[in-house]
């Protein structure tokens, strides 16, 4: 009985400490009492620690939605995260209390066939933290399944560890386009996607990448991180033709494969172009839901066109580029905030107005 008891005045404490910040409206982002889900056989609790803003989030704090996902009520925000296990199922057999992880923020079916087939980035049913309606991690402590906790080693912070899940972005997106060390990479936008995407074509071996931006800090910061090539652009679609032979001259030789890392109609026009024939340009960066491209010249010089969701399968293969120091992702952590409503609404605020702000970290 008195066992019984323990637990009930333990979950009486729980919910009134463990705190969340929930996106109410546009721009409204409230800390307030989150209640977890009961802790599954095969779940843990983890108390987190560091927390990233992404892009994404930053779609939902200004719009209350993000492509097709609206956020219809309130829901917790944030999805790129690291912590400290706090509590195990009484299945889990991987990890053991006090361990660091990083949290894969997606959650599969595991029925369908995507699941079934280790696409389970493309599973229709996926739960994804902080896409509505699912809620998000920032928050003083989560439930989340043990198989998508990874154990950090033991140089990698957890500054780092919540780093892994934008930069599984750019794995997957070389891993997609076959990046090896014969591959010649053009990255379009050197905002946080492209930098991770930067990092990761030199982890993968990439010898030649040129990055193109129309902010000239940004290019700046993508030489620092060891941009070979950085070419400054307009925003008007008449120059592209010209900036298509500037960056071809600044790589030297043929552009195996583009990434647009921004998704706009000269983008991703000028990286059709900019690809030599047989190469492959991979759209990463969603700004646009229609685009109009010359995708005709492109085909016909059987250039392909690589589309990009999410990641799968990339957490151990980021932890091991930074145990091994082959990437460096700590020059991206740009701002860091603590929790507190206001240290939440200046944060997101920071990041909203993008500027010299490239990862900005909660430190919970
Ligand atoms: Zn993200
Ligand atoms: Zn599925």
């Amino acid at each position: 009985m008195g066992h019984n008891d323990d637990e009930i005045k333990i979950s009486r404490d729980e919910e009134e400490e463990n705190l969340a910040a929930w996106l109410l409206g546009i721009k409204t982002l409230k800390i307030q009492p989150y209640r977890l889900p009961s802790l599954g056989p095969q779940d843990v609790k983890v108390r987190i620690k560091a927390l990233g803003i992404c892009g994404s989030d930053v779609h939902h704090f200004k719009t209350m939605r993000c492509a097709n996902f609206i956020v219809k009520k309130p829901m917790v925000i944030g999805h790129e995260c690291a912590g400290i296990i706090e509590e195990i199922g009484s299945e889990v057999k991987s990890l053991e209390v006090g361990d660091r992880v990083a949290l894969e923020p997606g959650i599969g079916c595991r029925r369908c066939n995507f699941c079934k087939n280790g696409s389970y980035n493309l599973c229709p049913e996926m739960k994804f933290f902080g896409s509505p309606p699912t809620n998000g991690s920032l928050a003083h402590k989560v439930v989340h399944p043990a198989n998508l906790c990874f154990k950090l080693p033991e140089n990698v912070s957890l500054d780092e560890g919540a780093m892994c899940e934008p930069l599984s972005v750019g794995v997957h997106a070389c891993r997609r386009a076959t990046v090896g060390p014969e591959t010649n990479v053009l990255i379009m936008g050197s905002g946080p996607i492209g930098l991770v995407t930067l990092l990761a074509a030199r982890a993968f071996g990439a010898p030649r990448i040129v990055i193109v931006d129309v902010d000239g800090h940004r290019l700046s910061i993508a030489e620092n991180l060891g941009a070979d090539a950085t070419v400054q652009v307009s925003t008007l679609e008449e120059d592209a033709g010209a900036e298509v032979v500037k960056i071809q001259n600044a790589m030297g030789s043929d552009i195996d494969v583009s990434f647009d890392c921004v998704g706009f109609n000269k983008t991703m026009s000028t990286a059709l172009a900019a690809t030599r024939s047989g190469g492959k340009v991979c759209l990463i960066g969603l700004a646009k839901s229609e685009m109009t491209v010359p995708l005709t010249p492109a085909a016909a010089r059987e250039v392909d066109v690589i589309g990009i969701f999410r990641y799968r399968n990339t957490w151990p293969l980021c932890l091991e580029f930074l145990r091994t120091g082959k990437i460096d992702v700590k020059p991206l952590i740009t701002h860091r905030f603590g929790f507190s409503q206001k240290e939440v609404e200046d944060a997101f605020e920071t990041s909203a107005q993008g500027g010299n702000a490239i990862k900005v970290m909660f430190n919970l």
